[in-house]
């Protein structure tokens, strides 16, 4: 049978969630680790068939059907290995590539890449503890590496003069080209790395895939990584995972940190969930590989515009990934440090904190767009809405994108619509209220507390006894409040107009200075009917 490539079938696996696929047929419950749901291959009422996304396999207990994600979609659907593969490269939104095997050829090349990799870390190690690498042991411990987290990463050294081609000159040039090590130059192979503390980049596996080399002298780029080989693409690669797959996984969450220092200080101080993008910015791709697990993200960033700005775009690069158990927040390092200086200078109880204190995404999405558009314009407000509803869209989850929606939609209501605290004349009587508004709005109090709360200046001046017991109101949370916003406003208009009445009656004696304040109350007259007009009309859609 003609194979796909496995990267191709492992990019799949990557991308998309067992789970996910699995509930498009059947619903699933999450007890303990895994999901549960009635098997879809044999007759049952009781569910017995479990779903392991981090494990990426289903297990029916009642007739023993088993499986990844391609056999699922063979089996329910009937269909063949091809036609299930490409059905799920659809979902995941990719493209099929050629059909291919992996050669005996290619296979060996993979193997000898990691091999070189391998031996070449150990040289560089080496190289750390002897003289040349003095330069960098020195500067790596002043970052607080003990030797023991040396050892763990493998952190080593470059040599000015380079090591790697001469080293390996026993070794095939294709071979030792292809790790991206070294490059052909007009007077043979050189060495990539030079001078450099170097970090090796690992798989999700643990094997060395690549390497990213830091300056010593100050020169930019502070970092440079492997260019893109055929076993490293950055855009794939998550530095750390290897290290914290288990904990994101124990811990039920991931911390995405800027950097590959933080994210190894970190993973040692208290947080060995946490993970880093390769110098280049966060991708679909890492988002979908620690989505595997769960989906519940912390991002740390900088507090200073840069890191504001990176979190906007890691925001809605994670909104696709979004789903009603999902938990993803925002937590800043203020004053231009980052966690790493956090952890050296004030401790893990410091860092924890601002851990804990990060804002949930809906809130940090709200303040952005409130921080970022003149939203007490319309064309600012335009501005903003438009950007909304494109975040919005990016919700895959339909659900879930209408509550979020509604959430705004009462925000907006509240902050961009709202009109001035208008303060009422003391000595002005407004006619009573009818009975059937006075019940109303008892139910309205009596289902959503937090509305009695947020109008509670307005809700007391109406004088109406809230203490006995009313019966639960059938509107929504979001009709409730425009209820009670368009009551509001009718009162103020009635107000108004006995104003009006009152300065019409002055306005025979002195005409002069009253005809201005009759100007102003008839312009909030019309503000407000405005104002109660499109309500209303917001509520008949
Ligand atoms: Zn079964």
């Amino acid at each position: 049978m003609a194979k796909f490539d496995n990267s191709f079938t492992d990019e799949l696996r990557q991308r998309l969630s067992l789970v996910d696929v699995i509930s498009r047929r059947i619903s699933l419950t999450k007890k303990g680790q895994n999901y549960w749901g009635c098997c879809p291959f044999h007759n049952e009422k009781t569910p017995s068939f479990s779903v392991s996304e981090d494990k990426g396999f289903y297990h029916c207990f009642g007739c023993g059907e088993h499986g990844d994600i391609i056999s699922f979609v063979m089996k329910s659907e009937n269909v063949d290995f091809k036609t299930a593969i490409s059905e799920l490269a659809d979902m995941a939104g990719i493209k099929m590539p050629e059909i291919r095997q992996k050669t005996p050829e290619q296979k060996k090349a993979e193997e000898n890449y990691i091999q070189i990799t391998e031996q070449v870390a150990q040289i560089y190690q080496d190289l750390l503890y002897t003289n040349d690498g003095k330069i960098a042991l020195d500067y790596i411990k002043k970052r607080g590496f003990s030797d023991e987290m040396i050892k763990k990463y493998r952190i080593g050294y470059a040599p000015k003069s380079g090591i790697i081609s001469s080293k390996f000159s026993t070794c095939k040039k294709d071979n030792l080209l292809s790790t991206g090590l070294v490059r052909m130059g007009d007077y043979g192979l050189y060495d990539f790395f030079r001078d450099k503390l170097m970090f090796p980049i690992f798989n999700a596996h643990g094997q060395i895939i690549a390497f990213s080399g830091r300056s010593l002298d100050g020169s930019e780029p502070k970092y440079i990584n492997t260019t893109e080989t055929e076993l490293f693409h950055k855009k794939q690669t998550i530095f750390g995972f290897n290290f914290a797959r288990d904990s994101i996984h124990k811990q039920n969450r991931s911390i995405i940190v800027e950097g590959q220092i933080d994210a190894i200080q970190m993973q040692n101080h208290g947080f060995p969930e946490t993970v880093a993008p390769l110098g280049t910015a966060l991708t679909e791709d890492h988002l979908a590989i620690l989505c595997k697990s769960n989906r519940n993200i912390v991002f740390c960033f900088d507090g200073d515009n840069a890191g504001q700005k990176a979190a906007i775009r890691a925001c809605v690069l994670v909104l696709p990934f979004l789903r009603d158990n999902s938990e993803v927040k925002f937590a800043f390092v203020s004053g231009g440090k980052d966690p790493d200086e956090i952890l050296k200078n004030h401790g893990e109880s410091a860092m924890r904190k601002i851990i804990d204190n990060a804002v949930p995404l809906i809130d940090f999405l709200w303040d952005s767009i409130n921080k970022n558009y003149l939203t007490n314009t319309p064309n600012g407000r335009t501005q903003a809405e438009k950007f909304l509803v494109n975040c919005l869209s990016k919700i895959t989850d339909k659900i879930l994108q209408n509550e979020i929606e509604q959430e705004y939609n009462s925000r907006k209501f509240n902050q961009w619509h709202k009109w001035k605290k208008q303060k009422y004349s003391p000595d002005i009587e407004l006619p009573d209220i009818d009975n059937m508004t006075i019940n109303v709005i008892k139910s309205v109090v009596q289902t959503y507390p937090e509305l009695s709360e947020k109008y509670i200046d307005f809700l007391s001046s109406l004088n109406i006894s809230f203490d006995e017991d009313a019966p639960k109101t059938d509107l929504s949370l979001k009709e409730a409040e425009k209820f009670i916003v368009s009551f509001n406003l009718q009162r103020y208009i009635q107000k108004l107009n006995i104003e009006k009445k009152k300065i019409l009656s002055e306005e025979l004696n002195n005409s002069d200075t009253i005809s201005e304040s009759l100007k102003e109350i008839n312009n909030k007259i019309a503000q407000a009917q405005e104002k109660l007009d499109l309500l209303l009309d917001m509520n008949n859609k």
